[in-house]
C-alpha cells in the first residue's frame, strides 16, 4: 500500500531527496565519510553551507543587503531572537493576532519584558478570516510589526504584501516558506523553521536586512544575529545534517523551476481539495476563500465522532496524519511543497468515496 503523509510538521520531504540521502549516507560526495560524522569546519561542509545559502538566495531573489543565517531553536527560538535583536529602540512590538502562532510570538516577547500591542484580532470569529492593519495607522512607536504569514493550525495565509507605515515587518514564514512567492524587500526579517517545507527539524532560517543587525547587549550568543553574521552561522556547531538536507531540498526546488512554479503546483493541489470541500454535503472548510492557505487545509464534518471515523478509515487506506490540531479539532491536510499533485488527488478521491458510502448507509 502506498503511504501518503499529510502531517503538519515535521512533514513530508521529496522522495528524490530521501533517496539521495540514503545513497550518500555512508559517504558524502565520495569523501568516504558520512554527513553525520564530518566536521562543521571541514571544506566539505563549508561548501554545503555556501551552496545552500546561494541556492536560497537565487530561489527567493534575496538582495545582497540581506543576510541568510542558520540557527537552532526552531520558530520558537526566533520568537525570542526577533525582539532581542530588533526591538532595541522602543522595546515595543505590534502584532496582528491571526491565531495560535501569533499569540505564541506575542507571549514570548512579553515574557522577555517587551511591550506588545495587538492591533487587530480575529479571535472572536475563530480566526476564520485574517486580521488587517487599521488603515493609514502610523506605527513609528513600534520597532516592528510581527506577522504570521501562514497560520498552520487555522489554515489562513497573507497572500498580498502587507506594508506597515514607519516600522519594519517581521514575518514568521515557518509553514509557507518557499511555497509561494513573496518580495523579500517587503520584510525586515523573515524566519522559518525547516520542518514544514525545507528539511528535517533542527535548523531555522533567518533572512535579515543588514541595517537591522547591530551589536546588542545581553543577547544569548545562540540567538545573536550580529554574532551569527560575523561568524557566517558557524559560531558554534550548527545542525550539520538538517542544513545538508535543506541544501538537497533547495536543489530539488530549483529543478522543479523555482518558487513561482512551486506556487502554481501548490495552488493546483489546494484548489482540488477546496473545490471538493465546497461542493461536499458532508465536509466543510470554514475559512474565508481569499484568506485560505495553500499549505494547510482544515476541514470537518461538524461531528467529532464522525471526524474520527474518517481519520481512522483514511489511516487504513495509507493516508496518514490527517488529525486536526487539538485546539481546532476536525481534520487537517497539509499539502506542503514535497506533496505531489497525486497526493491531493488521492485524498479527494478517498473523501469523495467516504461521503458516498456514508450517505449510502443512511
Ligand atoms: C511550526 C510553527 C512554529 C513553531 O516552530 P518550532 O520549530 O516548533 O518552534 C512557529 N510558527 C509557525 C507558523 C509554525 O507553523
Amino acid at each position: 500500500m502506498k503511504i501518503y503523509n499529510y502531517a503538519a510538521g515535521p512533514a513530508k520531504l521529496p522522495d528524490q531527496v530521501i533517496s539521495q540521502i540514503q545513497e550518500e549516507l555512508p559517504s558524502v560526495q565520495g569523501s568516504g565519510m558520512s554527513i553525520l560524522e564530518i566536521s562543521h569546519r571541514s571544506a566539505l561542509f563549508e561548501n554545503i553551507l555556501a551552496d545552500a545559502q546561494q541556492d536560497l538566495r537565487d530561489l527567493m531573489k534575496i538582495p545582497d543587503n540581506y543576510h541568510i543565517l542558520f540557527f537552532q531553536g526552531g520558530g520558537t527560538g526566533q520568537f525570542a531572537a526577533a525582539p532581542l535583536n530588533l526591538a532595541t529602540n522602543h522595546r515595543k512590538i505590534a502584532l496582528l493576532d491571526s491565531g495560535h502562532w501569533a499569540v505564541r510570538a506575542g507571549d514570548e516577547a512579553t515574557r522577555l519584558g517587551f511591550d506588545m500591542d495587538t492591533l487587530a484580532s480575529t479571535k472572536n470569529i475563530q480566526y476564520q478570516s485574517l486580521p488587517h492593519l487599521p488603515e493609514n495607522q502610523n506605527l513609528d512607536q513600534y520597532d516592528y510589526l510581527h506577522l504570521t504569514m501562514n497560520n498552520t493550525i487555522e489554515g489562513t495565509a497573507y497572500h498580498q504584501p502587507v506594508r506597515p507605515i514607519n516600522t519594519e515587518l517581521v514575518a514568521d514564514m515557518s509553514s509557507n516558506f518557499l511555497a509561494e512567492t513573496y518580495n523579500v524587500t517587503d520584510f525586515g526579517l523573515i524566519f522559518a523553521g525547516a520542518q514544514k517545507n525545507l528539511g528535517p527539524a533542527g535548523v531555522t532560517v533567518v533572512i535579515v536586512r543588514d541595517d537591522l543587525v547591530h551589536k546588542v547587549e545581553n543577547v544569548p550568543s545562540i540567538l545573536d544575529y550580529d554574532l551569527f553574521v560575523k561568524k557566517n552561522s558557524l559560531y558554534n556547531t550548527p545542525p550539520v545534517f538538517p542544513i545538508y538536507t535543506a541544501g538537497l531540498v533547495l536543489k530539488w526546488l530549483k529543478e522543479i523551476g523555482g518558487i513561482d512554479e512551486m506556487q502554481k503546483i501548490n495552488e493546483q493541489k489546494s484548489q482540488m481539495l477546496y473545490d471538493f470541500l465546497d461542493q461536499s454535503k458532508l465536509f466543510t472548510n470554514h475559512i474565508t476563500p481569499s484568506d485560505r492557505s495553500l499549505t494547510n487545509i482544515p476541514f470537518t464534518t461538524g461531528d467529532e465522532q464522525l471526524d474520527n471515523q474518517v481519520i481512522n478509515a483514511a489511516t487504513e487506506h495509507g493516508l496518514m496524519s490527517l488529525k486536526g490540531h487539538r485546539s481546532v479539532g476536525g481534520l487537517r491536510a497539509s499539502l506542503y511543497n514535497a506533496m505531489p499533485i497525486e497526493g491531493a488527488q488521492v485524498l479527494v478521491d478517498f473523501l469523495e468515496d467516504f461521503e458516498k458510502h456514508y450517505q449510502g448507509g443512511h
